[in-house]
């Protein structure tokens, strides 16, 4: 793999924008585009006709040219009501990355190489931390599955792009004996809106994490054992993370 890419881009200006105010980047949000090509996304993003006016700060085609649509300085209008780890409204603290996907097909390799490289870049910008790298579906889950099942997060973590779990037993052991209200509640601590259906929050983090109970629609949104520990794993993660990050603004 090579060390590093230059990253070039296609400028597309898009109209659909605003000020951040006073609001800094902190998250990184991934969308797929829901759409048959690249370019209607595009048109889409662009358009300042339509009544629901959206865009994102980038696009990503299935070739792994990148369009650059607003400046990372200006507020995009990607997440819609959103929520995460007790943050709202992440149009204003995110960077959005629209990856041109209908949905229900495998990310080809060099659209991903094209993800992360532009991942790797904005996260070293804005000093990204890895547990604000988030799916559209983690901040909106009871509206949006973006970008789904089938995209890549544990191919992403090992180019250290967001988070990834590893239970160990101490997580299983920690969580076998969780019921739904306290899977619930860890998943609130992981960042999730606590005001969401559990089946829906559940479900939402599988399609992150646990993306192999897809393959049995039967078993979605029902916290088996190895979605437990996967939460506990990356909760107690987390919790690291946070105390170590306290500590450096003393
Ligand atoms: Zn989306």
């Amino acid at each position: 793999m090579p060390r590093s890419r230059v990253l070039t881009f296609i400028d597309r200006p898009s109209p659909n924008f605003n000020s951040r105010g006073s609001a800094t980047v902190q998250f990184l949000v991934l969308h797929y585009t829901a759409m048959d090509t690249a370019e209607a996304a595009i048109q889409r993003l662009c358009d300042a006709t339509i009544k629901d006016r959206v865009s994102a700060h980038y696009v990503i085609d299935e070739a792994g040219n990148i369009y650059r649509l607003v400046q990372n300085n200006q507020r995009a209008w990607h997440a819609g009501v959103s929520f995460w780890d007790g943050k709202t409204d992440l149009n204003s603290s995110s960077i959005g990355i629209e990856i041109a996907n209908p949905g229900n097909i495998p990310y080809p390799a060099a659209q991903m190489e094209a993800v992360k490289a532009l991942s790797k870049s904005l996260i070293a910008e804005f000093k990204i931390r890895p547990s604000y790298v988030v799916a559209h579906s983690d901040i909106a889950p009871d509206r949006k599955e973006d970008p789904g099942e089938l995209f890549d997060w544990k191919g992403l973590s090992t180019s250290g792009i967001g988070v990834w779990p590893t239970p160990a037993k101490v997580d299983y052991d920690r969580s076998a004996s969780w019921q739904d209200t306290d899977v619930a509640k860890f998943l609130s601590k992981l960042g999730f809106q606590s005001t969401v259906a559990p089946k829906v929050l559940i479900t939402a983090f599988q399609r992150h994490f646990h993306q192999e109970v897809f393959a049995t629609p039967a078993t979605v949104g029902i916290a088996d054992n190895e979605t437990k520990a996967r939460l506990a794993c990356l909760v107690r993660r987390k919790a690291i993370a946070d105390g170590i990050a306290a500590s450096r603004k003393k």
